[in-house]
């Protein structure tokens, strides 16, 4: 990918014209948006450290957040007006949302039917696996970023590891396949993690992703040099196994693919900070209480409920969001020198 020295994206040529009002969900920089991340809750049952302080935060009043009419009119806009092909719920923790099924539901009975995926930290998993499969959900991502009790106690603050690995389990059984795995590293214990989670992925048939931590922590205390980077992740997994790099395309996908000992199976790493790829960024975001964001680190937000509970028809509705996604920066900015974190936390926002 082409970058500036600041390590932004090289914005691609302008659209030319004015911002179209119907076909693909654009931006000025020809990006089409395609895949459509859904908060359900800005709460959770865990409190990892480099997502939430150990008191949790000041939750959205339950009036503010969309309800599972609102939320499905949104969904249908979306897909039948806007293209949006792929549908991510997420949070906070999805699976503390009680209408998860429901929504999940609706988008699986709109035409053309979504892919549907849900990021979870799978604690509640194990019990509601069924249900989601049979609801439409396609498959999961489970947040894990160790497999020693202990560290998982340290990094989550809860001790919960034995429900998420059931929950893991419990996805594969009922076909959530394939079960993915995403983790966050620890600064100072990390790297052993990753070696022993891709052991155990590899055991498991499950795919692990490792992401860069990103400055979109509550307490805003992430510092550049306090985290590990994609080469240094890929250097401690070099010391174990033969990575080498997967052939298949890798599209607008975040993750670079690497096939583990030749194959078949991969291990991805996410370069959000050190490699950005929002150059090829197909995602569009919506909160739980219904603010449309171009990208995790806007500083702006559009709101669709409002414009839902002062009864805007479908025209307007899906004019406020292509807008909103129109004014799409290039890129997220965190390598500028005059970057600013993003007000909402990672877990207000949907990850
Ligand atoms: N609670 C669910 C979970 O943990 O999967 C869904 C929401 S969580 C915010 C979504 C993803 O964001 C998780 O995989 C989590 O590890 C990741 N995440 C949270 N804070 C992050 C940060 N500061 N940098 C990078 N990823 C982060
Ligand atoms: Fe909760 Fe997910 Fe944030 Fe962890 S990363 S505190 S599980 S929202």
């Amino acid at each position: 990918m082409t970058v500036t020295a600041l390590g932004l994206p090289m914005p691609r040529a302008a659209v030319p014209g004015g911002m179209p009002s119907e076909g693909p969900l654009l931006d000025t920089h020809g990006r089409a948006a395609t895949d459509l991340r859904v908060s359900l809750t800005d709460r959770c049952n865990l409190r990892c450290t480099y997502c939430m302080p150990a008191e949790g935060l000041n939750w959205l009043p339950g009036e503010d957040l969309l309800s599972t009419a609102e939320l499905t009119r949104l969904l249908e806009i979306a897909i039948t007006r806007l293209g949006i092909t792929n549908v991510r719920f997420t949070g906070g923790e999805p699976l503390l949302s009680k209408h998860l099924e429901d929504v999940i539901a609706a988008a699986a009975a709109l035409t053309p039917r979504p892919e549907i995926a849900l990021t979870t930290n799978g604690v509640s998993l194990a019990r509601r696996a069924k249900r989601l499969k049979d609801a439409g959900l396609n498959r999961v991502n489970v947040s894990l970023d160790t497999v020693d009790p202990n560290r998982f106690a340290h990094i989550t603050r809860r001790d919960r590891l034995s429900d998420v690995l059931d929950g893991l389990a419990a996805a594969a059984e009922v076909g959530l396949t394939p079960v993915k795995v995403n983790a966050v590293l620890d600064a100072a214990t990390g790297l052993d993690d990753a070696v022993e989670l891709l052991r155990f992925c590899l055991g498991h048939d499950y795919q692990l992703r490792i992401i860069e931590q990103m400055p979109l922590d509550a307490d805003q205390h992430w510092r550049r040099e306090e985290t590990l980077s994609a080469e240094q992740i890929l250097a401690a997994l070099r010391r174990h196994f033969d990575l080498q790099p997967d052939s298949a395309p890798r599209g607008s996908a975040p993750a670079q693919l690497w096939r583990v000992d030749g194959g078949p199976a991969t291990v991805g790493v996410i370069a959000s900070v050190s490699e950005a790829f929002c150059a090829a960024c197909d995602r569009t975001r919506l909160t739980a209480d219904g603010q449309v964001r171009s990208c995790l680190f806007s500083a702006d937000e559009t709101d669709l409920r409002m414009l839902l509970r002062s009864g805007a028809d479908d025209d307007a509705i899906e004019a406020a969001w292509r807008g909103a996604m129109w004014a799409k920066p290039a890129g997220h900015g965190i390598n500028d020198p005059d970057f600013i974190q993003p007000a909402r936390p990672m877990s207000a926002i949907g990850g």
